[in-house]
């Protein structure tokens, strides 16, 4: 199977077996506001394996990078929160 078909396949299975919380802050995904992130990106070596995908929110992605979750700075950690904060709460 190509490299990306295994991604397409792997990835559906993570969006219908998913608890739909983010992998990175840990609040409520809606369907409008999900991505399918590498937890080892694939510039870092990661793979498509299932073992290496998660759901997280688009925002959420976007900030992570291509950064390991050891290496998170514990600001953007509370960025995190802060974000989902708004999404709650603001209209
Ligand atoms: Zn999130």
């Amino acid at each position: 199977m190509r490299e990306h078909s295994i991604y397409a396949k792997n990835r559906d299975h993570v969006k219908i077996h998913s608890r739909w919380v983010c992998g990175l802050c840990g609040h409520k995904i809606k369907k409008n506001d999900l991505t399918v992130d590498h937890i080892v990106p694939l510039s870092r070596g990661g793979t498509h394996d299932l073992e290496n995908l998660r759901l997280v929110h688009a925002k959420c992605n976007i900030i992570k990078g291509n950064l390991l979750d050891s290496e998170f700075p514990i600001h953007k950690r509370c960025y995190f929160l802060w974000l989902n904060f708004l999404t709650i709460f603001l209209p």
